[in-house]
């Protein structure tokens, strides 16, 4: 070991491994140092029901890893990771048995909405196919840190993101679409009113017709693997099983970065109240299940998505948001759900299934919501329960106890309600930076935020870069 690091890195979540592996790239000397016995955070598999069964207990679906500018600059398929597409991206079954569908193709989905939406749609999202390279640049970074790439570009996306989808929705003339829409907003966990919201259902939507909601092979945990495979080859070291308490339990560095929360940050680098002002958001509450077949939804569309939202009505998924955002109980949980053993026999035992799902509750949340997720499946899919071999449940408290950067079980590291998706952990030019000039944050607590894209990994390496240049 040097006697003197470059850099030392917390936590192996998939921003922590992005920026190890960034500063390792450039020949610097790494060490990332990981609470938990395995490396991923939010991309991990695990057999969490029977044997055989491999679950995703955090991420699984990947629009924002495929679509990544950071990974994308990585070799990371000679390192394991391969991505598998499902049919059709996603489903969203209404109680008739019918769908709204998010297809690889503008024109599909479109069609699919019907002759009175499909040129909203059109009209809405085909001026920025082709152009996801720029975008996703311009968009998964520090708004005001630098100019835009395509400035036009930037400020034309900019005028429909910056919406509530509750006013984008307007567009809309069915319930249908306007279903499908709130679905794809409420992937930020925010009130629907909230401004970007409307701005988030069209980076997901936008996302699939250009790279697709794919599943890695193996699970999510391939791509924390191949990250971590990637870092070694660069000459960098993973350590697992060490929960850093304080600066004073890592080795030497010129830099320590941290994929945490900022509260964690500001107590062991000894911070003090540099954070006092960070909220977090609502939390979800997870289920895998090992089932005997596939999910039998009424759908035939449903039946070959990767991902189905279940929600009838833009009401009904606007309600669940603001219950779980307010601090009430769920009644009616809108549910996002995968099916990655469809896409990926391998999860499973031949001709069985693993089932992924989440619904939304508030933070802290101390109920067992299973009842009330299975009450709702059902109705879109009649005897789901007789299917069920094992379930694997875990609400706010295991979510926390799981990764200490889910306060309360927060699965973005702070609410993105607001302005607070784009200001994260607090206004500043350079948010990956600190008040203590060695220490840096590089999770899903700074922008562009929540998903597994490694893209504040890929921007606090780069603030870190510029201060050891000097
Ligand atoms: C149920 C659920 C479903 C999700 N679904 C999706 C999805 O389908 N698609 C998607 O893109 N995103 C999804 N996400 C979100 C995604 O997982 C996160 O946004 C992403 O993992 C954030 O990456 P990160 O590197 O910032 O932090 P994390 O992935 O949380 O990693 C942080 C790591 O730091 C470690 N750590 C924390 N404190 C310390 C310490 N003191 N010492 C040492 N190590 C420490 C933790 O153990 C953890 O391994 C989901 C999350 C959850 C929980």
């Amino acid at each position: 070991m040097p006697s003197m690091l470059d850099a030392v890195v917390v936590g192996a979540g998939p921003n922590g491994l992005t920026a190890a592996v960034e500063l390792a790239r450039r020949g610097l000397a790494v060490e990332v140092y990981e609470a938990a016995g395995a490396i991923g955070g939010g991309a991990r598999t695990e057999e969490l029901t029977l044997p055989g069964f491999r679950h995703d207990p955090c991420s699984a679906v990947h629009p924002l890893g495929v679509g990544s500018p950071a990974f994308e600059a990585m070799p990371l398929a000679e390192h394991g990771l391969q991505w598998l597409h499902p049919g059709l991206p996603l489903a969203h079954p209404f109680p008739d048995g019918s769908a709204a569908v998010l297809s690889r193709l503008v024109g599909d989905t479109a069609a699919a909405l019907g002759p009175r939406d499909a040129g909203a749609y059109r009209r809405l999202l085909a001026p920025f196919h082709g152009k996801w390279p720029v975008l996703a640049r311009d968009f998964l970074r520090t708004q005001w840190d630098g100019l835009p790439k395509d400035p036009l570009l930037y400020a034309r996306f900019g005028l429909w993101a910056g919406q509530p989808a509750s006013l984008l929705v307007r567009r809309f003339r069915d319930a249908k679409a306007r279903a499908l829409f709130a679905g794809l907003a409420a992937h930020g966990i925010a009130p629907l009113t909230g401004l970007g919201t409307g701005g988030m259902a069209m980076v997901f939507a936008l996302a699939a017709h250009e790279r697709g909601w794919p599943v890695p092979r193996g699970g999510s945990q391939s791509i924390a693997d191949a990250l971590a495979s990637y870092l070694r080859s660069q000459g960098g070291t993973v350590h697992t099983g060490f929960e850093v308490k304080r600066l004073d339990d890592l080795p030497p560095a010129r830099a320590y970065v941290f994929d945490t929360s900022p509260t964690a940050l500001a107590r062991i680098a000894g911070l003090g109240n540099a954070y006092r002002g960070y909220r977090y958001g609502p939390s979800v509450f997870k289920v895998d299940y090992a089932l005997s077949a596939p999910v039998p939804w009424t759908s035939e569309a449903a039946r070959r998505a990767g991902t189905v939202h279940v929600g009838p009505t833009y009401r009904e998924i606007g309600d669940a948001l603001s219950a779980a955002v307010h601090g009430r109980d769920p009644s009616v949980p809108f549910l996002i759900t995968a099916q990655p053993s469809l896409i990926d026999p391998g999860r499973a035992p031949a001709g069985k299934h693993t089932f992924w799902v989440y619904g939304h509750v508030p933070n802290g949340w101390t109920g067992d919501a299973t009842e009330l997720i299975e009450r709702q499946i059902e109705r879109f899919a009649p005897g789901f329960r007789d299917l069920v071999l094992a379930r694997a449940v875990q609400g706010p408290p295991q979510l926390a106890a799981r990764n200490a950067n889910y306060v309360g079980g927060d699965i973005a590291t702070g609410s993105v309600a607001g302005l607070r998706l784009l200001i994260r952990p607090k206004l500043a030019r350079v948010p990956y930076a600190t008040a203590h000039p060695a220490v840096f944050l590089c999770s899903s607590a700074t922008p562009p935020g929540p998903g597994v894209h490694g893209m504040s990994g890929h921007h606090a390496a780069r603030a870190v870069w510029r201060r050891l240049r000097g």
